[in-house]
């Protein structure tokens, strides 16, 4: 957290080795991410491999998993990564959150031995890029209604199907495929370069333009077993790693409401109206106020999050809902207000504000909508399903 907006001294929670890995990821957002995003987001492009292999010769990617080539770093230290590179954009912390806790979690978690040498090292590194296909265009929410499917033929596996809004996918070596067989969903190591594989990028977005997003059909892809992730059983495996990718979100998202507001809090000691700086009337104030009030319960939200699960290993899937459901929804409330600030400036991409808040639509959206969290937390304090 920037002091002036850590109201709190939440930072003195903090280790001295959390606060050293919190420098080097603000430096390298800093310095690789800030002077060239407000491009990027304008051309809609980003260059993932450049920065994956940055990324990759940090320790960034996958680094809060063991052996391989990962970091092995704690839950909060990989939060506090999360975090400074959201604070620069949205897409570049969904660039490694899609290698390391969907793609790399995924083969780590369910893969044979053979699989996690092939893949993780390389991806590790930045050597190699990972996506993550579970959406469909016709499901999304409801992953279970999958239609892509797996079947047997011989020895081999031949895949049929589409993904939808993949992340990284136009860009990737490897592609973590959920299908659905006849022993339910299962899911596979693929390749891109396998034949009847293509991955093409969704234009026209108006929000993570500085990321890839893909579309990936699967035509007749032949696979051996040896792709297939053995230890993947079900749609809980899947799910699982949306947990995962999820808890850096929480973090994440506070993030961008940080830059926000800390560019919003500068230009209103600066920008004068009516002859006094705007952060002079009360109705500014109560704004920056209310924001800071926001943050830092985020911020803390994140931290106990962070620190509950290194102490057990995992958290449940409604506490990551809580943090999910509530960081983004205040991080988009932020943006908002932040740019109200700004005025006419506000919807300049002169400033990151705009960008932040039209980013923070998507991140509202993916890993599970607000109102899936919303279904499951209900779930869980009437013991009542209400998601069909
Ligand atoms: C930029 C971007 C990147 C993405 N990256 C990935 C990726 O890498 N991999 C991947 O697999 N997916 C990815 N996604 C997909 C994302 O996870 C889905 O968009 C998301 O799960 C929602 O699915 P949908 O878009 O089909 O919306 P739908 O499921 O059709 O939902 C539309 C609306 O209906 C609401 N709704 C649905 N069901 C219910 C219900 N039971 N009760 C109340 N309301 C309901 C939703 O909350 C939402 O408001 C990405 C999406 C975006 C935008």
């Amino acid at each position: 957290m920037v002091a002036p907006l850590d109201l709190l001294d939440v930072d003195t929670l903090l280790s001295d080795e959390e606060r050293d890995i919190r420098a080097l990821c603000r430096r390298v957002a800093d310095d690789r991410v800030r002077p060239h995003v407000a491009g990027w987001y304008e051309d809609g492009t980003v260059p993932v491999r450049e920065l994956a292999q940055e990324f990759g010769k940090l320790g960034l990617l996958g680094m809060h998993l063991t052996g391989y080539g990962c970091a092995g770093s704690s839950a909060v230290a990989y939060g506090l990564a999360c975090m400074e590179l959201e604070a620069a954009d949205s897409g570049v912390r969904s660039l490694v959150s899609v290698q390391g806790s969907l793609a790399m979690y995924a083969i780590w978690r369910f893969g044979s031995e053979d699989q996690k040498q092939r893949w993780l090292p390389g991806m590790a590194a930045g050597e190699l890029i990972g996506c993550f296909g579970l959406t469909e265009p016709d499901h999304g929410s409801d992953p279970a209604t999958m239609a892509t499917r797996a079947r047997r033929d011989g020895g081999d596996w031949i895949l049929d199907g589409g993904k939808m809004w993949i992340t990284n996918a136009p860009v990737a070596d490897v592609a973590v495929i959920w299908a659905r067989a006849e022993e339910g969903v299962v899911g596979f190591a693929v390749p891109t370069d396998t034949p009847g594989f293509a991955a093409r990028e969704i234009k026209h977005k108006m929000s993570l333009r500085a990321s890839s997003t893909g579309e990936i059909t699967l035509d007749g892809v032949r696979l051996p077993d040896s792709a297939r992730l053995p230890e993947a059983r079900g749609l809980k495996a899947p799910l699982s790693c949306l947990t995962e990718a999820r808890f850096g979100i929480i973090w994440g998202a506070m993030g961008a409401a940080r830059d926000c507001l800390t560019v919003a809090l500068d230009y209103a000691t600066t920008r004068e109206q009516f002859g006094r700086p705007i952060g002079g009337f009360q109705l500014t104030q109560a704004k920056l106020a209310d924001m800071a009030l926001e943050l830092q319960k985020g911020y803390l939200l994140a931290l106990h999050l962070g620190r509950l699960r290194d102490a057990s290993g995992a958290l449940r899937p409604e506490q990551v809902s809580v943090g999910k459901l509530n960081n983004v929804r205040e991080a988009i409330a932020i943006a908002r207000t932040c740019r109200t600030i700004l005025g006419g400036n506000g919807i300049s991409g002169e400033y990151p504000v705009m960008r932040h808040a039209n980013n923070l639509e998507s991140v509202l959206t993916y890993e599970g909508t607000s109102e899936i969290h919303q279904l499951v937390i209900g779930q869980k304090l009437t013991g009542l399903n209400a998601f069909a």
